[in-house]
Formats: structure tokens, sequence, C-alpha cells
């Protein structure tokens, strides 16, 4: 599973932090910050509900 991340569209909302501390941050820049490239398949339904919550559709998920 591949995250895929556009910082050119997010706005720092922070919900995909918060669906899944362990794979999204927050860079010092306000931004978006991907803390694994590749997540394990056990994080799946985690990263695809930060993909979902994401106000500035700047998540995506590549196989
Ligand atoms: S939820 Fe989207 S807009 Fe918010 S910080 Fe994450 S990637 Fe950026």
């Amino acid at each position: 599973m591949k995250v895929l991340v556009d910082r050119g569209k997010c706005q720092g909302y922070g919900n995909c932090v918060v669906a899944e501390p362990r794979v999204f941050d927050l860079h010092d820049d306000g931004l978006v910050e991907l803390l694994v490239d590749e997540p394990p398949e056990e994080l799946r339904a985690q990263v695809k509900h930060a993909v979902r919550d994401c106000p500035a559709r700047a998540l995506g998920l590549g196989d």
C-alpha cells in the first residue's frame, strides 16, 4: 500500500493525523508530513479513513 500526498493541496486541517498518527504528522510549516511512505497492510483501514477525511482531497491511496 502506497500513500500519495499532494502537499500543494493540504490546508493543514490535521484530520489525517487524528485518523492515523503512525502515518501522518504535521510538519513545522503546518502541512502534512508523511511518516511512512508504504504503511503495513494492517493500517489500511485507518489510512483509507484518513484519505476519506481529508477536506482538501490532498491524500490518495496507491497499491
Ligand atoms: S487532512 Fe488533508 S488537509 Fe488536513 S493535514 Fe491532512 S492532508 Fe492536510
